[in-house]
């Protein structure tokens, strides 16, 4: 994504593209797999930790980043469903326990889940947890 793409996609969540909201967006958008907080701060140099977090508080309330859970803690990523209030962009995610990465499976959305009357549904956290294909290969290699 360009700056003009990171610009559109925020202004579309309602909020204002200020020059900082642009950095963590495209530090979110450079990396293909959510990102914790500390990777984060490793990568934005020129924005404190209570900066960054505010940041990712307010693209949070306006569904531009999607937050999940792998076990080791809170990992951000950016919502691609280009709405503020629906959010349709739920897919699987897959944490690997030898390398501690966890990947988007974007193209495998969330199953439907039918729940009783009355629950509505803001968010999900769907987590598998195993070997990723590279530790797997890197298993199978050793003589
Ligand atoms: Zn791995
Ligand atoms: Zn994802």
């Amino acid at each position: 994504m360009n700056d003009q793409n990171i610009i559109d996609l925020i202004k579309r969540h309602d909020i204002k593209p200020t020059a900082n909201r642009i950095i963590v967006a495209k530090a979110l958008a450079g990396q293909h797999c959510p990102m914790s907080m500390a990777e984060l701060e490793d990568r934005i140099g020129s924005i404190d930790k209570s900066g960054i977090f505010r940041t990712l508080t307010l693209f949070k309330e306006q569904q531009l980043v999607h937050t999940l859970e792998d076990g080791d803690g809170v990992r951000y990523e950016l919502c691609h469903s280009h709405d503020h209030s629906i959010d349709n962009d739920m897919h699987v995610h897959f944490h690997c326990e030898k390398c501690g990465q966890t990947i988007c499976l974007e193209h495998i959305p969330i199953p439907e889940i039918s729940l009783p009357e009355d629950f509505q549904v803001q968010s999900a956290n769907f987590v598998l947890k195993g070997t990723c294909p590279k530790c797997r290969n890197h298993r199978h290699q050793k003589p």
